[in-house]
């Protein structure tokens, strides 16, 4: 395998941690954008996960030559025609935090039984270099809204989405378990797939 270098292009560093775990067992170099302060700040307003992490990913990839790699990911809740999706970071308006988000979230489903509250995570990963596209992967990963927020690992929706075929929130899994079946894991799978067949 070639020496390389692949930049994570995101700014939420709970997103960033993920995704360097997920790479650890990659042999490549891996930069954040703390490596580049000068980074711009990229504004996510584009209609699809798809959408924004191209945007990102574009962006970020002008800042060097290196492989960049930005996801684009949110919670999609079948009961509210799949909101809050694109807008999971600001679900409960300007300058939330993952506990407002959370909270409304409950707010909105309390009194749904189990079965009217499924839900699904989607994460899509942009490969870009020096401005150009490579490749858009996704990944997903079905479950359910709980009834209450439950553990303290991960972030965002981790305390009240229960993955299927589980018992336990994302958030009452230790980083290692969530990372054997989130959305997140299963879109780099397919990353690390496309580059070991494409690019070494
Ligand atoms: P982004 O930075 O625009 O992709 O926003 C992602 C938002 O979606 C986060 O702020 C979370 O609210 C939510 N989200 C995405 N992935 C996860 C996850 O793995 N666990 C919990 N929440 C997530």
């Amino acid at each position: 395998m070639k020496s390389f270098a692949i930049v994570i292009g995101s700014a939420n560093k709970d997103k960033a941690r993920e995704l360097e775990r997920l790479l650890a067992d990659f042999k490549v170099k891996v930069l954040t954008l703390a490596d580049f302060p000068n980074a711009p700040k990229v504004i996510e307003n584009g209609r699809t996960f798809e959408a924004n992490a191209c945007k990102k990913a574009r962006a970020y990839s002008k800042l060097s030559d290196h492989l960049t790699l930005a996801d684009d990911s949110g919670l999609c809740v079948r009961a509210l025609n799949n909101r809050p999706g694109v807008y999971s970071a600001r679900f409960a308006g300007p300058g939330c935090n993952y506990l407002d988000n959370n909270k409304k979230l409950l707010r909105l489903l309390a009194g749904k039984a189990t079965s009217k509250r499924s839900a699904f995570f989607c994460s899509t990963i942009a490969l870009y270099q020096r401005g150009k596209k490579i490749k858009v992967l996704k990944g997903i990963c079905s479950g359910r809204i709980a009834d209450s927020m439950k553990g303290a690992h991960g972030f965002g929706f981790d305390p009240v989405f229960i993955p299927s075929g589980s018992k336990k929130t994302f958030a009452q899994m230790t980083p290692a378990q969530k990372n054997q079946i989130s959305h997140r894991a299963r879109a780099l799978s397919a990353t690390k797939a496309f580059l070991k067949k494409h690019l070494f």
